[in-house]
């Protein structure tokens, strides 16, 4: 149980693109309804890059961190089951949703849609290291889990590695891929981007019963990966010289006759993708722009093809409590049949600035700090 004089360091964003800061804080002990939580693998996203680059508006200081795995501390007064109604204790492993939404507002209450709240709270992006608890980002020995909180025990025989692998990329996935454009048995589809969206994507589309799953994207080392974990049956390198034109010729040339794929999944967080995606999809078929986190600006679309061709398309925003469980359902399916560790490139807490530069070359997968 956690005392009053126990600290926990934190790795903190104060000024943007400067190096981040090793600080220390109290561990508050857990009030009614809330959970300290002894961090073990905090994941880096490509979200948080961005963030250390100031693209968008947070508060800062932060403690960054909005994907963790640790193990139970403290359970607040009140606090008894996860999610599922599944029974919890100190030391179990656990993750939990990076955000709470308000639960009053129209999005929450009359659209049920708690993804697009105005007012949500999300662990490791706008709750400033100035303001209590403090400890409220994954990149750090522990977190403080105020009420209201969504945690998930992990399954029987899945590893910290394992659950933090796919990071938010994994929810995301479900959200979009199972929840928003539902791909269907016997479906071709094509995945554009080869980072963690990209692949959690490709995951649930061989799940999903999906024929063939073309994955389209680069660099050529996250590919080989991609293949080495039996991610994708084909696989396309945007950066091997070829012109877009070249490109879709042979990608068509994967799907049915030559028609287009039934889906395609855009997870590159590329503006110009979409343009390039909408060409490589069937008559009728569907496309969901899943990777578009961040605001990179416009580019020029030409309408009349979705006339046209009578597209469908669909947009998702991050992912909702279900969409967790259903990760977290998922992942002894995933970890046995993708080797999800493979992903992981592991880095001590105190090495996170390394870390995140390795992250921004697009050398690694997914770098998780490693705290405890
Ligand atoms: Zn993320
Ligand atoms: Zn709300």
């Amino acid at each position: 149980m956690a005392s009053m004089t126990e600290t926990a360091r934190g790795v903190v964003l104060r000024s943007f693109n400067e190096p981040l800061s090793i600080e220390e804080a109290e561990i508050p002990n857990a009030g009614p309804g809330a959970v300290v939580v002894k961090v073990t693998h905090g994941g880096i996203c490509g979200t948080d890059v961005h963030l250390h680059h100031g693209n968008l508006p947070i508060p800062i200081p932060v403690i960054l961190g909005h994907e963790g795995i640790g193990v139970i501390q403290q359970l607040g007064e009140g606090v008894t089951t996860d999610f599922a109604g599944t029974l919890i204790k100190e030391g179990d492993a656990v993750a939990w949703m990076s955000s709470i939404p308000c639960g009053h507002c129209y999005w929450c209450v009359i659209e049920h849609e708690r993804t697009l709240c105005e007012s949500r709270k999300v662990y490791g992006i706008n709750q400033s290291f100035d303001v209590w608890p403090k400890l409220s980002g994954s990149w750090a020995d522990a977190i403080y889990l105020q009420p209201g909180s969504t945690i998930f025990k992990l399954p029987d025989g899945v590893t910290p590695e394992q659950a933090i692998a796919l990071g938010c990329a994994g929810p995301t996935a479900v959200h979009g891929v199972l929840d928003i454009v539902k791909v269907n048995v016997g479906d071709t589809v094509v995945v554009q981007g080869s980072g963690p969206v990209g692949l959690a994507a490709a995951m649930y589309a061989h799940f999903s019963g999906a024929a063939k799953v073309i994955v389209v994207g680069g660099p050529a080392s996250r590919l080989a990966l991609a293949k080495e974990i039996g991610v994708g049956d084909v696989h396309f390198d945007i950066f091997d010289g070829s012109t877009v034109e070249e490109r879709l010729k042979l990608i068509l040339a994967e799907t049915p006759n030559g028609r287009g794929a039934d889906v395609v999944l855009e997870c590159t967080g590329v503006p110009k993708a979409v343009p390039e995606g909408f060409e490589m999809a069937r008559k009728n078929g569907r496309y969901l722009v899943l990777g578009q986190y961040t605001d990179r600006g416009e580019v020029p679309i030409n309408p009349h093809i979705i006339t046209k061709k009578q597209l469908s398309v669909y947009g998702s925003w991050t992912f909702g409590e279900p969409h967790y469980q259903k990760y977290i359902n998922t992942l002894p399916k995933l970890s046995e049949r993708f080797q999800l560790e493979r992903l992981v490139t592991p880095y001590p807490l105190a090495d996170a600035n390394r870390a995140m530069t390795d992250m921004a070359s697009g050398n690694v997968m997914k770098p998780v700090l490693i705290a405890n």
